[in-house]
């Protein structure tokens, strides 16, 4: 059996093709610049090197066009009927969905319904799942949310302290982000330390571009640092993460920045870029080594931010299984880790240098002691738990 995952994204499509039987990736691609003069196509095969094509996408129905004309030409697949169903990533599902859903007409409207709550991410989304039907009709779709694993979260930590109406009204709460990630990572720990994850308390930090952390209590997200939209919680790349939000009154009033000059000052201006004028880490590093205080302080402020919520996620959970490190920069930054975990022995922190320098893929643990709270490095795989959950779906709703 095929899936085939889709994450569609304003100007971009990535997909990924599993044969489920045994979880291997079939072809991996990213269709970029649709819209642009020149997009481009880069696709992995298994076992081969990457293939790279400039080609003509001036819209979401050619780039799928060429996403089907590839799987077709490649031989991955050849009959459309070997393709169980189709699992789009979806950022936000609102309250409504709290787990994966077959998708239909009344499905679409409740994606939808949600752009106001993100509108930079649900219009490509539903573009994308719009185009699959159109094109591969015959096959299930299925809908896989990035805020329905924490969906468990309860109310005193999912409200804002705002006027009720904002909430009842119009939706004004916390939804919490890369559930998909934390869900899957956290499954992997449970494994790792051989309990049901219904009985593991964990503390998962997803840090790439995006970065967030979950406190889970018995298998279920019971806080999480993103709020309404990803904007709030950790620093990260780009995005400012926690502020006071009487910053947005004084940009607005002392430089009379309009609100749309705000929103981009605070995702695409701030958190590590803003501090030193970049966003990728490694680059980070490499400035910081060559002496740039801008980049030491970035790396300071990034780390202080992380550790802080460790602390906080700490006294919510009261008691901790393992501390999860995860995304590009949790699974491979190994300077970052140690400073996350420095002096934090009154937890039960406490990590091995070496183990820490080359920790075992995809899952190992990092941790001095192999009794007591482990610190565990897990590689995540967005792409494989949207493939897994959609399969579920599609055998549930067919039942
Ligand atoms: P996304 O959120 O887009 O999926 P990733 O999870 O791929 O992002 O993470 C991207 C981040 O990971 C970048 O900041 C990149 O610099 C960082 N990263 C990747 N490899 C390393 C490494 N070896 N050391 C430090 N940071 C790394």
């Amino acid at each position: 059996m095929k899936i085939l995952v889709l994450n569609a994204g304003s100007s971009s499509v990535k997909y990924s093709l599993f044969e489920m039987t045994d979880h291997s990736v079939l072809i991996a691609g990213i269709i970029e610049r649709i819209g642009e003069t020149a997009a481009s196509h880069s696709y992995t095969l298994a076992n081969t090197d990457r293939t790279h094509a400039d080609i003509v996408s001036r819209n979401h129905h050619q780039a799928l066009q060429v996403l089907f004309e590839t799987l077709a030409a490649c031989r991955v697949l050849n009959d459309r009927r070997e393709l169980a169903c189709i699992g789009h990533r979806v950022v936000h599902g609102g309250e409504h969905f709290r787990e994966p859903a077959l998708i239909d007409t009344q499905v679409m409207q409740h994606i939808a319904e949600v752009i106001p709550l993100a509108p930079l991410h649900n219009p490509a989304n539903l573009l994308g799942i719009e185009e699959a039907i159109r094109q591969m009709g015959d096959t299930p779709q299925v809908a896989v949310f990035d805020t329905a694993f924490h969906q468990t979260l309860p109310d005193y930590a999912y409200r804002y302290p705002l006027p009720e109406p904002l909430y009842a009204e119009h939706g004004v709460r916390r939804y919490g982000f890369h559930g998909t990630s934390h869900g899957y990572v956290a499954e992997q720990a449970a494994q790792y330390l051989g309990k049901p994850l219904s009985e593991t308390n964990l503390i998962t930090l997803h840090l790439g571009n995006g970065a967030s952390v979950t406190a889970i209590k018995n298998g279920r997200s019971i806080d999480t640092s993103m709020g309404m939209t990803p904007l709030e919680g950790l620093m990260m790349g780009s995005r400012c993460g926690d502020i006071d939000p009487a910053i947005h009154f004084y940009l607005s009033r002392t430089l009379n920045l309009s609100n749309d000059a705000i929103e981009t000052l605070l995702n695409k201006e701030s958190g590590c870029k803003g501090i030193c004028g970049e966003n990728d880490m490694r680059a980070i590093h490499l400035m910081a080594e060559a002496g740039d205080d801008h980049a030491r302080l970035a790396l300071a402020m990034y780390a202080y931010r992380i550790k802080k919520y460790i602390g906080a996620y700490f006294a919510v959970l009261g008691h901790v299984d393992a501390l999860v490190f995860t995304g590009g920069i949790g699974e491979n930054d190994a300077w970052l880790r140690e400073q996350c975990c420095q002096d934090m022995t009154l937890f039960g922190i406490a990590i091995d240098p070496q183990k820490n320098q080359t920790p075992a893929r995809p899952c190992g643990n990092i941790s001095q002691s192999n009794t007591g709270l482990a610190v565990l490095v897990i590689t995540t795989d967005e792409e494989l738990e949207i493939a897994v959950q959609s399969m579920h779906c599609l055998e549930h709703s067919s039942l």
